[in-house]
């Protein structure tokens, strides 16, 4: 088997078998860089010596040695050799770069008479005790795990003889000194002499990167990088050359592009009279890579030349490692480089309009969930943060704030102008004003997908949630982080992207949609087959989905408007009537209120249609909880002043606990309620369809969709349909207009799901309610699995992941797949979406995309993250 590739054999595509670094370093020689020669062991050796117990395989060394004999050719040196040596650095490279977690070794083939000859051959006895003393400390750590600070008192103790303050400064009789020491703490702490023979040490240096594969440093950073733990490391050899020479000579490393900006610029570091990773170690400090052009023009020509190359080459930003030897430049490394979502985004459209790639690959570039990072206000990220605790990163964005622990509380300083922070164990549908008042908000229970983190994301909100270190207590108003205790009215900052909470105010940064991110999404439409629509309940909500370049509301929530304290309590009258005139005197203060929501958001997302679900959630939710009621009775009852109010309440309760139930989720809730009460029904119809005869009377192309909740069968969704279809005609005859519309269904129940063929002959579109439809489908009710027992599923791996985050392809994604194709054979004009969570989560993007869905539908600020993965489910 071929364990060995010189440079020269090998190229770029081989990354799996030479690793990232073997395979540039040899793509770098094909095609004519100047890389100092070497070899590659591969990433199968290292593989083989883990299966056969830690064992070098058979025959790599075999082909080690006429692979370095080769190496000496090419450089006119010998390993070992007492008047010309080769030296050799010896550097670990995996399939994908985990930047210093695995080990290197420079300067190998050094001992008591290489170095002699060193000196000699470059007339520079400080440069070649140095490079002596670099390789023993080097060697010392990483191949015979001698602990690093032993050395570093050894330096400490030859800077303070000499009395100097830096390590360039040393004498050659101070590095001798050193080496003499370094040798001595090598018996000391291994019981064995420093290793004399080269060859010996290149043998222990390579068995060394290979163990280096395994260490706990290597293994954390593969978890946290979801790298295999099985790929292994290959081991690059490669002759020395040396920044290390004199002033003449130097090192360093740079970007083709600013990597945090994107902009076209070479941006990078370097070190004159310097080796290796001096430059990031911080021994002195590096010059920026422009002085290059001064200080040695001709070097930061070809430079620059070669870094153009590379980049045309691989076509995208590359982060480069080089040395100067003497005047003479050579390419140590070149990747891809790192680099933050807006330079990401800036590179590729670049890259794009430089002609160097196509609109598809620019598309293919960027990771949809990156975008987060850019729709919210963040950080600054030069800001020192004393950080108190950490939660889950929630809802991107940051926020700084007063601290306050009621929705109450919350809106009332935000109606004077104060900036605060919501900080609640968890938080309810009743906090919404709250949340909506606040700048972020911070729970200390809670999942990911807790009604805070929901709510918070869906109005591009920062929150961190799940935050344990927070211990509240709502009667004192303060609360307690590590023992020390906070009051209403800290400065507190949230960073909902890493789920920080951090002490007292940070400076913010504004997200910008620069023209190149717009220009870069008006590709991903161009490419993609799926729409992308918003879930917008506001003519403000809507308005912002529009600008992120959503087409369409596809799914506007009625009781949403129902909340608001002004009519709260109208809809209270409305559920507590005892009879239908009762109901219809509600109704009708109702009517005007909803009308004026209807027109607000059927105009601000003129031509683009709008669907409206009716009423959807258990009415209880709109009365007051009977714990409260119970304490206010209790309180007038001792009182004995108000009999009257007591009497009301005490009605009232009652009232309460008759619409109370055991399972509301799958209680009396959705077109159940039009069901019982066609009067609600025909009151939401009403409104949506006056509303809708106004625009068209003011000459407003819109698009109205009615939306029934909850469907279960072909027979209430008839029933539905004919209370809307009535109220409109008699909208339309009355008002003499006629209205484009369209009547559907949320596929959320699975039995309407698995009947999709019999309610598509009735309905204009399905639209698959996916938290609903998880729920129901798999039996497990959201808000008490993901606190308690879904991430026990998690961590014994029977869910990947959690189904309210990342549609279910396996079970609930069946169901879909089987309602598209049953209502698409009884309808072929059917037009289907997705409005759950899931329509803004790019695994599941791509899943509606492959069963044919027409849109999906998300909150606003996700509508780009869903305009990127549908245009990369469509590449
Ligand atoms: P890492 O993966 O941590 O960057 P490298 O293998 O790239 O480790 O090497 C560490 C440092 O040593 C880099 O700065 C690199 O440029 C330098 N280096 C590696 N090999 C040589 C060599 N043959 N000659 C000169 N410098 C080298
Ligand atoms: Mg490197
Ligand atoms: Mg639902």
């Amino acid at each position: 088997k071929k364990y060995v590739y010189l440079f020269r054999e090998g190229n770029a595509s081989m990354r799996d078998l030479l690793g990232g670094k073997g395979a540039n370093l040899a793509e770098m020689t094909q095609i004519g860089l100047p890389v100092p020669p070497g070899f590659t062991i591969t990433t199968e050796a290292c593989n083989e010596y883990y299966a056969i117990g830690e064992n070098v395989p058979d025959g790599t060394w075999d082909q080690v040695w006429p692979a370095l004999a080769d190496v000496e050719a090419a450089t006119g040196k010998q390993f070992g050799d007492k008047t010309n040596p080769l030296l050799v650095s010896v550097r670990s490279g995996a399939k994908f770069s985990m930047p210093g977690m695995m080990d290197t070794v420079l300067n190998l083939g050094l001992n008591d008479d290489t170095v002699e000859a060193l000196a000699a051959n470059t007339q520079n006895e400080r440069f070649a005790w140095d490079c002596y003393r670099r390789f023993i400390q080097m060697f010392g750590d990483v191949v015979l795990e001698v602990e690093h600070y032993l050395f570093e008192q050894i330096l400490e103790t030859a800077k303070e003889k000499q009395g100097v303050r830096f390590d360039s400064e040393l004498s050659p009789e101070s590095l001798k000194w050193m080496v003499g020491e370094y040798k001595k703490q090598i018996l000391r702490s291994t019981g064995k002499p420093f290793p004399m023979d080269p060859k010996e040490q290149l043998q222990l240096a390579v068995l060394a990167v290979f163990r280096s594969w395994n260490n706990d440093r290597a293994n954390v950073y593969r978890i946290i990088n979801n790298i295999p733990h099985d790929i292994g490391t290959a081991v690059n050899v490669q002759s020395m050359v040396f920044g290390n020479m004199g002033s003449d000579s130097g090192t360093g490393v740079a970007f083709t592009r600013n990597p945090s900006t994107g902009e076209k610029a070479l941006y990078g570091e370097y070190l004159m009279n310097a080796q290796g990773e001096d430059v990031v170690a911080g021994i002195r400090t590096p010059q920026p890579i422009a002085t290059l052009a001064q200080e040695n023009a001709d070097i930061y020509k070809q430079f620059v030349e070669n870094s153009q190359r590379l980049e045309a080459h691989y076509r995208d930003m590359q982060d480069i490692e080089f040395t100067i030897e003497r005047g003479k430049l050579y390419m140590l490394q070149t990747r891809n480089g790192k680099r933050t979502a807006s330079a990401a985004i800036r590179v590729a459209v670049d890259l794009y309009h430089e002609g160097v790639i196509s609109k598809e690959e620019a598309i293919m570039r960027i990771e949809p969930q990156q975008l987060d990072h850019l729709l919210h206000r963040r950080m600054d990220g030069e800001a020192k943060l004393q950080v108190l605790a950490k939660g889950l990163p929630a809802s991107p964005g940051a926020a700084s704030g007063k601290i306050v622990f009621s929705a109450e509380e919350a809106e009332r300083q935000g109606q004077l102008g104060e900036k605060v922070i919501l900080v609640r164990t968890e938080t309810t549908p009743d906090d919404i004003r709250g949340i909506l008042a606040a700048q972020g908000i911070l729970t200390s229970r809670g999942g990911m997908t807790s009604h805070a983190a929901v709510v918070s994301r869906h109005m591009g909100k920062p929150a961190v949630c799940g935050c344990d270190a927070l211990k509240i207590d709502y009667t004192q108003k303060l609360v307690a982080i590590e023992g020390v205790e906070y009051p209403e009215g800290s400065l507190f900052s949230i960073d909902g992207a890493t789920g920080r909470v951090i002490k007292g105010e940070v400076k913010m940064v504004d997200p910008e949609l620069s023209e190149g991110f717009k220009e870069f999404l008006g590709w991903a439409d161009e490419i993609s087959r799926l729409k992308v629509m918003a879930n917008a309940d506001t003519p403000a909500e809507a308005t912002n989905a529009r600008n992120f370049g959503a087409v369409g509301i596809g799914l506007t929530r009625t009781e949403h408007m129902f909340m608001d304290p002004e009519r709260i309590p109208i809809v209270q009258e409305m559920i507590l009537a005892q009879t239908l005139q009762e109901r219809e005197v509600a109704l009708e203060k109702l009517l005007p209120m909803q009308e004026e929501d209807f027109y607000g958001i059927l105009k601000a997302m003129e031509g683009f249609p709008v669907t409206i679900r009716l009423l959807d959630p258990p009415l209880h939710e709109f009365l007051p909880h009977s714990e409260e009621l119970i304490v206010e009775i209790t309180k007038l009852r001792m009182s004995k002043s108000d009999p009257k109010a007591l009497s009301e309440k005490e009605s009232l309760l009652r009232k309460v606990r008759a619409l109370s139930e055991l399972n509301p989720m799958l209680g009396h809730r959705g077109c159940r309620l039009g069901v019982s009460f066609p009067e609600i029904t025909v009151m939401q119809a009403r409104a949506i369809f006056q509303a809708s005869a106004r625009l068209v009377k003011e000459g407003r192309d819109i698009h109205p969709e009615v939306m029934i909740p909850l469907t279960m069968g072909k027979e209430e969704f008839v029933m539905m349909r004919k209370l809307v279809d009535e109220t409109a005609q008699a909208v339309m005859s009355e008002q003499n207009v006629k209205i484009p519309y369209h009547v559907g269904t949320m596929i959320e129940v699975p039995r309407a799901a698995l009947l999709a063929d019999e309610i598509g002959k009735v309905a204009d579109f399905f639209s698959f309610g996916t938290n609903d439809l998880t729920q129901m489908t798999m039996g497990l009710s959201r808000d008490d699995a993901q606190g308690k027992f879904l991430p026990i599923y998690l961590e014994k791996n029977l869910l990947k992941t959690d189904p309210f985050v990342v549609l279910d392809r396996d079970g609930v994604g069946k169901l879909i797949d089987m309602a598209v194709k049953l209502g698409r054979s009884s309808n072929s004009g059917l037009s289907l979406g997705i409005c759950g969570e899931h329509g803004g989560e790019p695994n599941s993007v791509e899943f509606c995309h492959i069963v044919g869905l027409n849109y999906v539908s998300c909150s606003p600020f996700r509508v780009p993250i869903a305009r990127l993965a549908a245009a990369q489910a469509a590449v």
